[in-house]
């Protein structure tokens, strides 16, 4: 709590003072996640970058999808050495006082389960998993990448990789690219992600409403809420009538409706609120 400002302390204060005795349904994004090193794409931790690829770019092109392989394959490998921080721990060890009845998360990094979260909705997917577009085989993030760097064995060395200042794969280090193939029928493989400009699948979307249910307050956690599928969990939560807290070092777009807002870093923020909760 050494880093906490007084203004903070009395923000969590407020906080806990609204979600006592109350059965916890937690909303998180790529903020939770910048304390273990992984950037977000805006506000504190994230990296200036171009706009992220769309679901439409990923489809129309060979030359978009091994741009994407490129970067998603060098990602993969740093997500791989992330470890869960304090904030996840937190979420979890909630969980299990029984004081939250769940983790909803919009990041694709695994951290949640990774620290001891049972019950997830990975609202956006995981970057563990990857399918065929075309006969549906499901494979593990790590068998691809194993396909990946056989077929390219120039890419496991950190030196052939231009990166651009904005932080993409340079085009130049994927003209040569070898793109992963399905190994049952040689189709297009996709990471097991919501693209921009996709769709959260609908069943998935209906675990987290029926998380929402099974809760009586919602707490967002390191998100700026600019995507429309956290809004839409935020609606469940209201139409419930459920209290809303948002833990976020800046302004979000749910701040209007919150019951009260916490200003600092979820690392701090939520085992503060943990040790008065659980
Ligand atoms: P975002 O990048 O739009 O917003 C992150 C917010 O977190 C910002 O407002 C920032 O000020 C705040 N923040 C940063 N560090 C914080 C900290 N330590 N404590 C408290 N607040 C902090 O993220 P989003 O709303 O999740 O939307 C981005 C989309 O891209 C989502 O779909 C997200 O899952 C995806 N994404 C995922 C990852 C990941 O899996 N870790 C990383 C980048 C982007």
């Amino acid at each position: 709590m050494s880093t906490v400002t007084a203004q903070v302390r009395t923000q969590i204060a407020e906080a806990a003072r609204i979600l006592h005795g109350r059965r916890i349904a937690f909303l998180t994004g790529a903020g939770i996640s910048t304390e273990s090193g992984i950037p977000a794409y805006r506000g504190e931790g994230s990296t200036p970058r171009r706009a992220p690829m769309t679901v439409q770019d990923f489809l129309g092109s060979d030359a978009a999808r091994r741009r994407y392989w490129v970067g998603g394959h060098l990602g993969w490998r740093s997500f791989g050495s992330a470890e869960p921080n304090a904030g996840h721990r937190a979420i979890a060890a909630l969980e299990r006082a029984g004081a939250s009845g769940g983790v909803i998360t919009q990041n694709v990094d695994g951290l949640h389960l990774r620290a001891g979260s049972s019950r997830v909705v990975e609202l956006h997917g995981t970057m563990r998993g990857v399918v065929c577009l075309r006969c549906g085989q499901a494979y593990d993030r790590g068998a691809i990448a194993e396909q990946i760097d056989a077929r390219n064995p120039w890419i496991t060395v950190p030196e052939n990789i231009v990166l651009r200042p904005d932080g993409d794969v340079a085009p130049k280090s994927t003209e040569g690219f070898v793109l992963p193939t399905c190994t049952v029928c040689d189709g297009t493989l996709k990471p097991d992600v919501v693209f921009f400009g996709e769709f959260v699948p609908a069943d998935r979307f209906r675990a987290a409403e029926a998380l929402i249910a099974s809760c009586d307050a919602l707490v967002v956690a390191g998100s700026s809420l600019v995507v429309n599928s956290g809004i839409r969990v935020i609606e469940r939560a209201r139409r419930r009538g459920l209290p809303l807290v948002v833990v976020n070092l800046e302004p979000t777009r749910a701040d209007a409706w919150a019951d009260a807002t916490v200003a600092g870093r979820t690392g701090d923020v939520l085992p503060a609120l943990q040790e008065l909760l659980a």
